[in-house]
């Protein structure tokens, strides 16, 4: 019925309605929100979401532990489903066609940054996030995410996806995907690297997986062992718990911690010339800081920031991981469980990714 009432908008160039699992300020629950999304314009697809991943991101953006949230807040940028509506100009999509959208749905497309696909660092701050962002190319209105039953979103900012893929599993691949293969690219990690991830759920588990595609050696950093099964099952060397009990050095390594930790234990484990990737974001008031004096004494080391990946390196690692079977691990549950999938992260008491079967918005 809705699907029927977004065509029948879509055709008319009218705003389309969609409905979503909102909080209204920082501390509330996730409960149903209708809304509206913008008309479709001539190089938009409109996309009938499937399966929308949890992020931590979601829970730091929701919480507004980052800066102040703008609500009500739909997040969800781990999207994947069903195109069935195109633009006139659309080529890259036809209807029936599946697709994903990740962490952005539009930059200016103009400037160094743009042009060379790092959309996410558009020099002219346009880059437009799937949520909790004001739409400068929409009369500044906010964006809404994939806790929801569909989304527009123009054609350059969707990734392609083969009929025959999992979708479930693709979702989580655009943002914790995308977020673990680029710096693991960036810093060239080939066979041999010994490489650490630390923080091994959503993000960490992929980190992971990449690394030992790659030929790496691959030690984990966790707050505890309840995970050591499923490190043994990936033929992983080490699981740590404390950064005090490894005697290794590494080439590289990734964090994803979610929360306070010193960076610079970390900085020690790096061998001389390596370097160390940050993707995970501590909420600001933990003030996560490097001490430079430790820095400058551990001279030779490398550490630096990595914001998700541009478009175009998001489908190379979609591409490859659909190819080589790499996948995340997956709890699927339905709009009814966001609020305790939220607590499970945050306490320790989940696995590696929920996954919202958006079929549940209609029960
Ligand atoms: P998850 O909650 O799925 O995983 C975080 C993991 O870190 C959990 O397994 C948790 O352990 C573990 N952890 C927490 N504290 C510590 C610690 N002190 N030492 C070791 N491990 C710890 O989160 P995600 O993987 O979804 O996201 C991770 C972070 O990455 C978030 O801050 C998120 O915002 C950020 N992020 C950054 C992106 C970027 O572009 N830079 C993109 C996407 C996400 P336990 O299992 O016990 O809870
Ligand atoms: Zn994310």
């Amino acid at each position: 019925m809705l699907l029927q009432d977004n065509l029948t908008q879509a055709k008319n160039g009218e705003k389309i309605s969609a409905r979503g699992y909102a909080v209204t300020h920082k501390d509330d629950t996730f409960k149903p929100f209708d809304f509206t999304r913008h008309a479709m314009g001539e190089n938009d697809i409109l996309i009938e979401i499937l399966y929308a991943g949890i992020c931590h991101s979601d829970i730091h953006s929701a919480r507004s532990e980052w800066k102040d949230g703008i609500y009500p807040m739909v997040p969800g940028h781990e999207i994947a489903g069903r195109v069935v509506a195109i633009g006139n100009k659309v080529s890259k999509f036809k209807v029936g066609d599946y697709a994903g959208v990740g962490c952005m749905v539009n930059s200016c497309g103009e400037c160094e940054a743009c042009k060379q696909s790092q959309e996410q660092f558009c020099e002219n701050g346009k880059t437009i996030f799937t949520y909790d962002c004001l739409d400068c190319f929409h009369d500044n209105t906010p964006t809404y995410g994939g806790y929801s039953n569909n989304i527009v979103v123009s054609e350059k900012f969707a990734l392609q996806v083969p009929q025959d893929a999992p979708l479930e599993k693709v979702a989580p691949l655009l943002c914790a995907g995308i977020t673990t293969y680029s710096p693991l690219k960036f810093s060239k990690i080939k066979k041999g690297d010994k490489v650490a991830v630390a923080g091994f759920g959503g993000l960490g588990l992929m980190a992971v997986k990449y690394a030992l595609y790659l030929g790496a050696e691959v030690s984990i950093f966790a707050r505890n062992t309840l995970k050591m099964q499923e490190a043994k099952n990936l033929g992983v060397k080490a699981l740590y718990t404390d950064t005090s009990e490894c005697r290794e050095r590494f080439d590289f390594i990734i964090s994803t911690i979610p929360t306070a930790y010193d960076v610079n234990n970390y900085v020690d484990l790096l061998k001389f010339g390596g370097e160390m990737a940050i993707v995970g974001l501590p909420p600001v008031e933990l003030k996560t800081h490097i001490d430079v004096t430790r820095l400058v004494f551990s001279a030779g080391k490398k550490v630096y920031g990595s914001l998700i990946g541009g478009i175009q390196e998001t489908q190379e690692m979609l591409d490859i991981s659909l190819k080589e079977g790499i996948y995340p691990e997956v709890e699927i549950i339905g709009v009814n469980d966001i609020n305790k999938a939220y607590e499970n992260l945050t306490n320790g008491k989940a696995k590696f990714r929920y996954v919202i079967d958006m079929k549940s918005l209609e029960g």
